[in-house]
């Protein structure tokens, strides 16, 4: 039915997480018949949008730039109402947003990006280890919440860290269970996500 620039359209909508071909199909009918202001923001913030937006270079997380060669810092490491001495050691930057939604969490955070996984051959010298003994050291940190997930490689990084982590004498957590082994932290509810911070026990 769909001109093959439209099937285009479609085919690139659908590859996001949650977008069927059905929705995909919608959304592009949709922008066809809404004011085409719509259309062209929304392509502009998109073909700048890793411009804009890259990884802080001190955490990992998302941070917003002014210019498109600027150091990216998030807002999380710039809030100097945080406290320094509190490291959350999370895998991906959907976690942090996870744990920032349930906001319990009063420290900074560190994006590993990975987490070990023997099975897909992932080792430790692919984890940023090093800038994270970096990071503990310059800021003074004296407990590291281990927030990996609750699943196999989860777990390995946890033990992982804990190795890597123990010379320096900080005293090391891991969040409690009530997120479900084996599930994404992304999909605990805030109330979930609070308790399983509130409840971390010693690694
Ligand atoms: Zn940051």
């Amino acid at each position: 039915l769909l001109s093959p620039k439209l099937r285009r359209i479609t085919q690139l909508l659908a590859r996001l997480p949650g977008v069927g071909e059905k929705t995909a199909q919608r959304y592009l009918l949709f922008l066809l018949t809404a004011e085409p202001a719509l259309a062209t923001e929304l392509a502009d913030e998109f073909a700048h949008l890793h411009e804009r937006v890259r990884p802080c270079v001190l955490c990992g997380n998302l941070a917003e730039v002014d210019a498109p060669h600027a150091p990216a810092t998030c807002g999380v490491c710039l809030d100097n109402k945080r406290d320094p001495r509190l490291l959350c050691v999370v895998a991906r930057v959907h976690d942090l947003v996870a744990i920032e939604r349930a906001s319990t969490m009063r420290g900074r955070y560190f994006v590993l990006g990975k987490l070990l996984s023997p099975l897909e051959g992932v080792g430790p010298e692919e984890l940023p280890i090093p800038r994270l003994l970096r990071r503990i050291e310059e800021d003074g940190v004296t407990e590291v919440i281990v927030a990996t997930p609750p699943s196999v490689d989860g777990e390995a990084t946890a033990l992982l860290l804990k190795r890597e982590l123990a010379p320096k004498g900080v005293v090391m957590t891991r969040i409690a269970s009530g997120v479900p082994h084996g599930g994404d932290l992304e999909f605990a509810d805030p109330i979930t996500m609070g308790r399983a911070l509130a409840g971390r026990q010693k690694l």
